[in-house]
């Protein structure tokens, strides 16, 4: 196999991004220096529900980028010691609309081999009791997703880098990327061969003015935690509001109508971005959100509007037996504006700058991170065989 032999690499930023290129270059022969200006990982990364989902990206190239993602975190959680439950999602149609548009998906020749199914309100019920019968028309369950609490993963993750050599700088804050080397904020300079710039929402002290000419919003989003529910949901469950959001069912001929009834039957809904995931991890708590605020900053409230909408709109497709909300917080992610589901730039040669993952960066970012390192082998980097 090819070896990028000893080429030193220093990233920026220790979420997702930042690990997943850690590992990959690691894997490939380098030196891996990763800077993180806390003392973890405490962004984006930390803060999601913690679902792998391929469900959500269109055919072609980014599904196949999941389904990689899917097959690396699965890796790790035996490698580095956490759970990815592969407990599949199960998106639930109430409106005739939505139903209309699962079917078509179902029908759809790229979704023949990859096991999806199309569920009876029955069948749905029999297999998932939690989920609400009531105007339920049916479901597509879809056995690709993974469920992980993000941040046990995370510190899993740190552990197996730094046992397998990855030199992890914390509290460590990068102000400047020379053409050489990265100064960080006590003054020290790491030298590099290649350099990835992985900080999150935090892209613009480093580069201003990439980030402003690159079709970039920062999108804010509220989330929950519930207390342990002791009944299993089965699946990540979503319903009529999420498959108006994702990219994969907008080649649907229904799409369209789907997203003109809710916009029209649920205006608040859909001017805070509520859209409803729930998430059951190995612990009985349930992740929920979220909303999506945009603009280029945001105020520190946490809004109970939102979280009733959300809870609201959970209650019309879940019966989940009591539980208290145990936890409420925010997150801040960069999303492309045109479309894109990831945005990688080069603002100077040997620096690769990973941004604008939107709600997708845990499911893209290993087959993001493969690209990277083989994008260095083409450009010829030091390569030994
Ligand atoms: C609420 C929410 C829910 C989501 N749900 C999902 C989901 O279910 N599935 C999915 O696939 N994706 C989801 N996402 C998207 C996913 O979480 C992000 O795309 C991904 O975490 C981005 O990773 P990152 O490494 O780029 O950023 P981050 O995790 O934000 O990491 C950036 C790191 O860089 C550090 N840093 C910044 N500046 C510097 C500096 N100058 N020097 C040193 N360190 C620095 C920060 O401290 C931080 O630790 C969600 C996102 C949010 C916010």
């Amino acid at each position: 196999m090819q070896n990028l032999h000893s080429e030193r690499v220093v990233i920026v930023g220790s979420g997702i991004i930042g690990l997943t290129h850690a590992l990959t270059a690691l894997e490939a022969g380098c030196t891996v220096t990763l800077v993180e200006r806390n003392s973890r990982p405490l962004g984006a990364s930390i803060r999601n529900f913690g679902t792998i989902w391929p469900v959500g990206l269109s055919f072609g190239k980014e599904r196949t980028q999941a389904l990689r993602g899917v097959q690396r975190w699965k890796e790790l959680a035996r490698d580095a010691g956490f759970i990815a439950d592969a407990c599949g999602s199960l998106s639930l149609a109430y409106r005739n609309e939505a139903w209309s548009v699962l079917q078509e998906f179902a029908a759809l020749p790229d979704s023949a081999a990859e096991g999806f199914e199309l569920l009876s309100p029955e069948e749905t019920i029999k297999r998932h009791p939690l989920a609400n019968p009531e105007g339920l028309q049916g479901a597509l369950f879809s056995p690709h997703e993974l469920c992980i609490q993000s941040a046990t993963a995370l510190t899993a993750l740190v552990a197996h880098l730094k046992s397998l050599g990855v030199n992890f700088l914390n509290r460590a804050c990068a102000i400047k990327v020379h053409d050489d080397a990265v100064e960080l904020a006590d003054g020290r300079m790491l030298p590099f061969d290649q350099c990835v710039i992985a900080a999150g929402e935090e892209m613009q002290i480093l580069f201003p003015k990439e980030l402003a000419e690159s079709h970039i919003r920062r999108c804010q989003l509220q989330m929950m935690r519930t207390s342990p529910v002791n009944q299993r949901l089965g699946a990540i469950m979503v319903s009529d509001l999420t498959l108006a959001h994702y990219p994969a069912f907008q080649d649907c001929p229904s799409i369209a109508n789907l997203q003109s009834v809710l916009h029209d039957a649920m205006p608040e809904h859909h001017q805070w971005g509520v859209h409803v995931i729930a998430a059951q991890h190995a612990d009985g708590t349930i992740t929920l959100g979220d909303s999506h605020e945009y603009g280029p900053d945001f105020t520190p409230d946490n809004w109970s509007r939102v979280n009733d909408l959300v809870l609201g709109y959970l209650a019309t497709f879940t019966r989940l037996p009591s539980y208290r909300i145990d936890s409420r917080w925010h997150g801040v992610y960069l999303k492309s504006t045109i479309g894109q589901t990831q945005v990688v730039l080069q603002p100077r040669e040997r620096v690769t700058m990973v941004t604008a993952m939107g709600g997708l960066g845990m499911t893209l970012s290993w087959g993001l991170a493969e690209r990277t390192v083989s994008n260095w082998l083409e450009a010829g980097a030091c390569i030994i065989s």
